[in-house]
């Protein structure tokens, strides 16, 4: 506390930023933003973004952390812009995804699965322009042992399928049994969530796949009833089992839905 963060002079014991230096931290804020969103529509190289964002950088006072944080926040406000359009830009999200290097941004430091659906944003625009996707997942095919007629549209890694209400089993079941019961519903969920292991999600042009470490569940698109876009992935209301939907959290709510529904297509077009 104390020293200005634009021009490093006091600025009183809870301030580090004074009134007047706010307006050109401001300023900065909105160049960097500027900068990076023509970027994106013009695809300028990693090396020219780097240095016309340094150009925003006002004084050499403006000390640099703040700066890069700033930086920072330009690009998760761009990309979470490309993410959210309606309309989806494959170059848009190639580009933004292929500077986050050059910026030293990190997938685990903007959360949101922003990276991943990013990196989905192109095959998404192949699958709404009805093109096949070109992605191969040679691992998961030796895996599930496919039909004759049947490939492999996507794999979804480490997809979490919600647990629904289980009998408490062995013994766990007093710590977290009483636990949830003292939860509401809502609270219920997060747990649940937080308790599903993570699988596999593969899709086919004929079945869903959900394989984990210890078995693969397979559900025909024939005995699927609905498929419900949810935050972050879908809900499947299928004839199997004991007919309850199963949800599964793939960090792309959209894509999953389309891929799904895109996967579906191939099936009943046959
Ligand atoms: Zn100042």
């Amino acid at each position: 506390m104390g020293k200005c963060i634009v021009c490093q002079k006091y600025a009183g014991p809870f301030y580090s930023l004074h009134k007047a230096c706010y307006r050109v931290y401001e300023d900065t804020r909105e160049c960097l933003r500027q900068v990076l969103s023509s970027a994106v529509d013009t695809s300028v190289q990693a090396d020219g973004l780097t240095e016309s964002l340094n150009d925003c950088r006002p004084t050499l006072s403006f000390s640099l952390r703040p700066f890069e944080s700033l930086v920072r926040c330009a690009w998760h406000d761009q990309a979470k812009q490309i993410v959210k359009r309606k309309v989806v830009n494959a170059e848009h999200a190639n580009y933004i995804l292929s500077v986050a290097p050059a910026l030293e941004i990190e997938d685990k430091d903007v959360g949101s699965n922003l990276f991943v659906r990013l990196a989905n944003i192109e095959h998404l625009a192949r699958i709404n322009q009805n093109q096949p996707i070109s992605k191969r997942f040679t691992e998961m095919e030796d895996r599930i042992k496919l039909s004759d007629d049947e490939t492999l549209i996507w794999v979804f890694e480490g997809a979490i399928k919600l647990e629904r209400h289980k009998r408490a089993e062995g013994k766990h079941w007093s710590v977290f049994q009483s636990l949830l019961n003292n939860f509401k519903k809502s609270r219920y969920k997060e747990l649940s969530a937080l308790a599903g292991a993570a699988g596999d999600l593969a899709i086919s042009n004929q079945n869903l796949y959900y394989v984990t470490k210890n078995e693969t569940a397979i559900i025909s698109f024939l005995a699927i009833y609905s498929i419900t876009p949810v935050k972050d992935g879908v809900r499947i209301q299928s004839a199997q089992g004991d007919a309850m939907p199963d949800t599964y959290i793939t960090g792309d709510g959209r894509f999953t839905y389309a891929l799904l529904r895109y996967a579906q297509e191939q099936k009943f077009a046959e």
